[in-house]
């Protein structure tokens, strides 16, 4: 066998950087926190832009790590404690009191969804029908997607960019995936209940990549889901538990008041939790404007961190798309190969 890899993570990027290197013939520990694979993939329902089942996908990449358990060994329950660097390669600790030597080590640690809680004034946490784009995903898997008193919705409305482009959270970023997660979760509202109306409250719309657009103009023409551009300033509760908004279409220039059945705040994502110990254990740079991991450049080393033989892969170092997530830990897997092999 060749070289070691550690891999701090055990979601998407973290399963798809360790079976490339396996699939070269390197050993890979896969160190993950929780007492399973998937990350956020495995609470998710159905994946844009067509709609395939999370869980195939999910179901798809822990067969191929569990085949590889030549070269892939998956460690559950523990978390890196700290790296030494020694004559040849690192030291590893974990908090299980493991010690691995490797050659190199791959943090694909993830994000975090922003706290809608934060955003006090649209009322999570408070009024029973403010739900986050998390929380609804988890209504579709459980296929229980009704109001908190049992009723079925009849006006749903998706507010986009809670916690990402806001000043007031330092949060100044786009976080990419949350536009086209409210219009796939639109149609999916419409999909279950043809006769509610549903309402996408958006500041710019970002659909960027391959057949978003598509979604996008699917949404309207076949579903009928309206979409108005403003930006929401006051939720309450009516006495009868649904959610009373007040925004503005600022294409109109008009003053808006809503009543739904639904408020749904698409969160956007964040630097997880972990990102300030690891910089500091690992030696790591966080961007001070983002406060996700920085690469040694955008360019020919975007899966490189400072630090000699440390790379990255996934959303810790911003927000992604699944494809781009996998994509970005193939790309991982490749830089770590030229390391050891230049
Ligand atoms: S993807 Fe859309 S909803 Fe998400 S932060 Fe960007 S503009 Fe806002």
């Amino acid at each position: 066998m060749k070289e070691t890899i550690a891999i701090i993570g055990g979601g998407p990027a973290g399963m798809e950087a360790a079976l490339s290197l396996a699939g070269r013939g390197y050993k890979v520990y896969l160190v993950e926190k929780t007492d399973a694979l998937g990350g956020h993939l495995a609470r998710w329902d159905r994946l844009f832009p067509q709609q395939d089942p999370a869980q195939d996908l999910l179901n798809e990449m822990i067969g191929k790590v569990r085949e590889a358990d030549d070269y892939i060994e998956v460690i559950y329950g523990t978390e890196l404690q700290y790296v030494k660097r020694r004559m040849r390669g690192l030291e590893v600790m974990l908090s299980n009191q493991t010690v691995l030597q490797v050659d190199a080590v791959l943090v694909a640690c993830g994000f975090d969804l922003f706290r809608a809680e934060r955003k006090e004034e649209y009322g999570y946490g408070i009024y029973e029908n403010v739900l986050t784009s998390a929380d609804l995903e988890r209504k579709f898997k459980e296929k229980k997607v009704v109001c908190h008193d049992g009723r079925t919705p009849q006006k749903v409305a998706f507010v986009h960019c809670v916690g990402s482009r806001d000043e007031k959270v330092d949060h100044t970023y786009c976080s990419k995936v949350c536009c086209v997660t409210a219009v796939k979760q639109a149609c999916e509202i419409k999909e279950l209940y043809p006769e509610a109306e549903v309402f996408n409250l958006y500041m710019d719309l970002r659909m960027f990549d391959r057949y978003f657009e598509q979604m996008y103009h699917k949404a309207q023409s076949h579903f009928g889901v309206h979409f108005v551009r403003g930006r929401l300033s006051e939720v309450s509760e009516t006495v009868d538990g649904k959610i009373l908004i007040k925004t503005e279409d600022t294409l109109l220039g008009r003053p808006m008041k809503l009543t739904v059945d639904m408020l749904v705040l698409m969160v956007g994502m964040q630097a997880c939790a972990a990102t300030a110990e690891l910089a500091e254990k690992l030696d790591l740079k966080v961007s001070p404007s983002d406060h996700f991991f920085e690469t040694k450049d955008l360019f020919l080393r975007g899966n490189q961190a400072h630090a000699k033989g440390i790379f990255l892969a996934g959303a810790c170092t911003g927000p992604k798309s699944l494809p781009d997530t996998l994509q970005d830990a193939r790309s991982a897997a490749e830089s770590i190969h030229r390391y050891l092999t230049d």
